[in-house]
Order: structure tokens, then C-alpha cells, then sequence
């Protein structure tokens, strides 16, 4: 049976590094929304240039655009024989959309993976960086400090900065919007039978074991 996947995870969960992996190992199509959506628009598909209208404008994109791109991508005979869906769908109307295309062109989604992190891991993770105000060298200060505290390691100044992205309020708040837009997805799928849940709290090995201890079941 062909392996069609969707992998989800929360900002930081090591969701980038693991699909980097699940396509070299099982030789499936890696379809990420931002890649599509720049393929489709480039390419002036119907709905390609219908999404250029919003995007355009500066506007969010509708759900029914997005489904119709995803759905164009997933009609290719390049996805015949399994694919792997990052960043779709965001929401139930996208999840409902998936479930009747997917079974329309006879390519369901049969296993969900979701790399599960626990919020406070990563606040620690997204939270830790600081770039030396002087010569810019970037730390982490859980898995990349300066050897000597407060002095960097480069240059031998002592003044760091944080960027904007990286602040906790920052961080806290995409968390947020985030777990509030997995939820409702995270419930459906399990409602399905179809989710996995990884614990992501582990080295990147042994997370790619246990996905493939999943996969390699399906
Ligand atoms: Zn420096």
C-alpha cells in the first residue's frame, strides 16, 4: 500500500529535519504548502493564478484556493505511490476538503504522524538564542552557550541581543496560535484511527526510528 502521510509538529518539534528524512528513506514526494503554492503560481495553474490574486493584495489566501492547490499537486502520477503532506491541511475545513479529494482521486491519507513536544520544551528550544551584538556569532544557551559566560567566544566582547523572533512573548504567542490550530486536527485524526504520536523529546535518531517503526507498518 502506498505510504500517504501527513507529518505535523509545533514550531520547533524537529518537524523540518525528520521530513528531510522520511523522503530520503522512502522515496516519496515531499509536499510542503509554500513550495506549491510558489510552483503553482510560477507555473500559472488555474488556481495558481487564482491564489496570485490574494496574495497580491496582500490578503489571506481561502481555504477553497489552497484546497484546489493541493489538490492539483496530489491529482500528478508522481504522488501514485505515496506522498507526504507538511503544512496542510491548517484547519478542519481543509482536513473535511483532504478527506473528499483524497478519496476522490483515490489517494486517502493513511497515517498521520505528529512530533510531539511538550510546550515548555519548546519555550526552552525557540527561547535560547543570542547573537553577540558585536560580530554576530549566534549561541544557544542550552545547546550552544559561550564557553565563558557572558563573553563571546569569537570576538571577546560581552554585549548580546536577542532578535525579535526569538523573544519569549514572541515565541509564546506562535506557540499559542499554533496548538489552538493543531487541536482540532490532532482530535479528528485520532477520531479516524489514523494519528501517531512521536515523542519528540528525544535525540533526532532515535525520533526517526520510531517514525519508521510506524511507517514501516503501514
Ligand atoms: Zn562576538
Amino acid at each position: 500500500m502506498a505510504l500517504n502521510l501527513m507529518l505535523m509538529g509545533l514550531p520547533g518539534a524537529g518537524k523540518g529535519t525528520q521530513a528531510e528524512r522520511i523522503v530520503d528513506e522512502y522515496k516519496i514526494p515531499h509536499v510542503s504548502t509554500g513550495d506549491i503554492f510558489r510552483a503553482a503560481m510560477k507555473n500559472g495553474t488555474p488556481m495558481g493564478l487564482e491564489a496570485k490574486k490574494y496574495i497580491d493584495k496582500g490578503e489571506l489566501v481561502p481555504d477553497e484556493v489552497t484546497n484546489g492547490i493541493v489538490k492539483e499537486r496530489l491529482a500528478k502520477d508522481d504522488m501514485n505511490d505515496g506522498y507526504m503532506l507538511d503544512g496542510f491541511p491548517r484547519n478542519m475545513a481543509q482536513a473535511q476538503a483532504l478527506d473528499a479529494f483524497g478519496k476522490e482521486l483515490n489517494k486517502p491519507l493513511n497515517c498521520v504522524i505528529n512530533i510531539h513536544v511538550d510546550p515548555e520544551s519548546l519555550m526552552e528550544r525557540l527561547t535560547g538564542r543570542y547573537i553577540c551584538r558585536n560580530c554576530g556569532a549566534t549561541y544557544h544557551k542550552v545547546f550552544n552557550p559561550t564557553k565563558v559566560e557572558g563573553t563571546c567566544d569569537r570576538c571577546g566582547e560581552h554585549e548580546f541581543f536577542q532578535r525579535e523572533d526569538d523573544k519569549p512573548e514572541t515565541v509564546k504567542n506562535r506557540l499559542d496560535v499554533n496548538i489552538k490550530m493543531n487541536t482540532p486536527l490532532l482530535a479528528f485524526y485520532k477520531e479516524k484511527g489514523l494519528l501517531h504520536e512521536v515523542n519528540g523529546n528525544q535525540d533526532i535518531d532515535k525520533v526517526f526510528s520510531d517514525i519508521k517503526e510506524i511507517l514501516d507498518k503501514i
